[in-house]
């Protein structure tokens, strides 16, 4: 039996009679074990988010990039050179559109012997530019940033850099929780090369075409011209992911279907956790950039950008951070998804908010990931501001463990801060190892790995710092991340997806996002949406901005979606198969484990309850029995208050109906969190609905 079919069948014993058995096999919210931990506390100071006021350990702003002498318009400039009045045309748009990318930081000379070179082809241009500026300032973040390890650091940028030679077109999605039109990003290559199954190769791969580059300068327009449904009409073209063969509706072999899909690929869906500023959105930007998915150009956007809006540092986190607010404050709000592959594994990432007012982004975040990457900040101090109360790091960690993420990586990162010392290294994973033991991970689940997002140390391949490897010989991030197992999908029961964002799109219909829980879902399905209980038509599906004609439990889609009024749609409605549907209601009694809060729960408490991507506003109807917590026997009954780490029975009344299932039948729609005025103060399970 496997893992999740086992902790199912084990709540289905544990609701007939709350034998001891049941909860030493499961703990269901990942807290097995009595702990004083704090957690989001009530009485905390509330957290003044400053970046800017925050005491870098390290240089900011960087140096200036060797822009170097002031233009020299004495030099020939375009208008001086002898060229057609075509050609000096073509010259002058072409330097127009090179300086949108590179602003004043290239002599304006050499951007006109680099048009010429290339015969006016800006893009092929903006290369030759870009490389000899790559060759100079081998990384897109100046290396004088991370004040430690700098050589050797230099040498391995330089590597690493000639290996995003390649002009890859990057994809990016982003994830929106709070009922915002879907924005987009970039474009992530969909299907990396399978050869010798390196994911380094879909970078040396994929040739800079015409097209690409073309698509590259669209960008936005592109990507979001993407998101209507078209059938492609290319006969000759290779089956794009989750392409049936034949055009009319017909019964498909989802498992074998999705095995030719993944190329014997896994699908993992892996949310970034971790306190705010611990480097979350720098080390994945980075390691993306490192793996070819974000080109050279658009890195080197992000660096003038950034750098000129006074935040040189954040440039990788760009990357990531999409929207101009999260630029501005310096914070990811939104969850920002995108796509990349190892050498195992077909990576979801999820880079979810650590700030302490998006948590509930975050929760959605986790509600839907596999696995997650616990991002730790190892400076002095920073690691404790992290760690303690009010810091974000226990409470993310208990977040995802309860929302039943079991395995984890945690990335001890800005090692550069710290010299890489063993000794810091060994404090913290001491530290961290105790409480995510008492959280509920099991200690095989869980590795640490030194990191530098900034440096990119330790990302995509193994670090060569002397500083490191004289005491580290573990995995880097990706040699972990492709050795963590995928959870079986639900792809044989019913269809459930819950609804992300909604979105009129051209074209006759809307679009809505999410990722499928269960089942699968085809082109000309007719589907059924719960609460409102309106039916509809799938009219079109994407997965990662591809057009496909099914896709399946796992998948993060797009359903474009007709026969059905968009304002009757929202942020948290689940669709799902009409046969067999989801039921929807206003009560239901759940087993719930109280965390670390000062206030005593009791009968009428206000609260919201946050699953997947619901967030509704509810009372507590009912304190049914309080249970044994390890035992699972009723202890008392219709006890007059719950308090921390309570184990218990209550009943929920809901303002508004809500779409969920019992936990025992769909554990991904049946496990909830319960938040009060900014504090997670409990986790739990449905176990009846009234
Ligand atoms: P997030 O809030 O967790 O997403 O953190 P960010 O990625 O926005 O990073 C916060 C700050 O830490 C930025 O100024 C980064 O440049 C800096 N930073 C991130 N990773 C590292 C690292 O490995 N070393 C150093 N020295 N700074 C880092």
């Amino acid at each position: 039996m496997t893992k999740r079919g086992r902790e199912r069948s084990s709540i289905c014993r544990e609701q007939c009679n709350h034998r001891k058995a049941d909860f030493e096999e499961d703990d269901l919210f990942g807290q097995s074990v009595e702990d004083d931990y704090c957690i989001s506390p009530a009485t905390a100071a509330q957290f003044i988010y400053s970046k800017r006021e925050k005491p870098s350990g390290f240089a900011e702003p960087l140096e200036e990039e060797e822009d170097g002498e002031e233009e020299t318009p004495d030099n020939s400039t375009a208008a001086d050179i002898s060229l057609s009045a075509v050609d000096q045309a073509r010259l002058y748009s072409c330097l127009d559109h090179m300086r949108e990318v590179l602003g004043d930081t290239v002599v304006e000379q050499v951007m006109i012997d680099a048009v010429l070179q290339s015969k006016f082809d800006e893009a092929k241009a903006l290369d030759l530019v870009l490389t000899q500026d790559c060759n100079k300032n081998t990384n897109p973040v100046n290396q004088d940033s991370v004040s430690t390890g700098k050589t050797a650091k230099g040498k391995a940028r330089e590597s690493q850099s000639s290996r995003t030679e390649c002009e890859i077109v990057p994809k990016m999605a982003k994830m929106i929780v709070s009922g915002k039109k879907q924005t987009m990003g970039f474009d992530v290559p969909s299907s990396a090369s399978e050869e010798n199954g390196q994911s380094v190769n879909v970078c040396e791969k994929i040739q800079p075409t015409d097209e690409t580059l073309q698509e590259a300068d669209n960008g936005l327009k592109t990507v979001l011209s993407s998101l209507t449904y078209q059938i492609p009409e290319e006969p000759n073209s290779a089956p794009a992911i989750g392409k049936v063969s034949s055009k009319s509706k017909q019964q498909i072999d989802v498992k074998a279907e999705l095995e030719l899909r993944q190329r014997g690929k896994q699908l993992l869906n892996l949310v970034v956790i971790g306190h705010v500023d611990a480097g979350k959105s720098t080390l994945m930007g980075h390691l993306l950039y490192l793996l070819g998915h974000v080109n050279k150009r658009t890195m080197h956007k992000y660096e003038q950008e950034s750098k000129k809006a006074g935040k040189a540092s954040f440039a990788f986190a760009w990357v990531l951070d999409e929207t101009g607010e999260e630029r501005e404050r310096g914070v990811t709000m939104d969850v920002g998804m995108t796509k990349f592959e190892t050498k195992t594994k077909i990576i979801t990432l999820m880079d979810a908010p650590g700030h302490k007012d998006f948590i509930p982004n975050m929760i959605t975040g986790a509600a839907q990931a596999d696995v997650a990457i616990l991002v730790v900040d190892a400076s002095r101090g920073e690691f404790e501001a992290g760690f303690e109360a009010g810091g974000q790091t226990r409470e993310h960690a208990l977040l995802v463990r309860s929302l039943g993420v079991t395995q984890l990586a945690v990335a001890v990162n800005k090692m550069d801060q710290v010299t890489w010392q063993q000794d810091r290294f060994g404090e913290i994973t001491s530290k961290l190892g105790h409480f995510l033991k008492l959280a509920g991970f099991k200690e095989s689940d869980v590795s640490y790995i030194p990191t530098s997002g900034l440096g990119g140390e330790n990302l995509v391949k193994r670090s060569q710092l002397s500083e490191l490897t004289s005491w580290y010989k573990g995995p880097c991030l990706t040699e972990h991340i492709d050795s963590l197992k995928a959870p079986q999908r639900s792809v044989e029961k019913p269809f459930r997806l819950c609804v992300s964002d909604v979105f009129k799109d051209q074209g006759s219909g809307f679009c809505v996002t999410g990722k499928i829980e269960a089942g699968y879902v085809q082109t000309s399905d007719k589907l059924l949406a719960m609460p409102p209980n309106e039916s509809c038509t799938v009219k079109g599906i994407t997965v990662h901005d591809e057009a496909v004609d099914w896709a399946a439990a796992g998948d993060h889609v797009s359903l474009t979606l007709t026969g059905m009024d968009i304002i009757k749609i929202n942020v948290g409605y689940v669709f799902c198969s009409p046969k067999e549907p989801i039921k929807a209601c206003t009560r239901f009694r759940a087993r719930v484990l109280v965390f670390n809060f000062e206030v005593p729960i009791t009968q009428g408490f206000p609260v919201i309850i946050h699953y997947q991507t619901v967030s509704e506003p509810a009372t507590i109807r009912k304190l049914i029995s309080v249970l044994h917590k390890s035992t699972g026997e009723v202890m008392k009954k219709k006890p007059k208050c719950l308090t921390r780490g309570m184990n218990a029975v209550i009943e929920l009344q809901t303002q508004r109906p809500v779409a969920l299932e019992l936990y025992k039948d769909y554990k991904e729609l049946g496990r909830f969190m319960l938040r009060y005025s900014g504090s997670t103060i409990a986790a739990g399970v449905v176990t009846e609905i009234k």
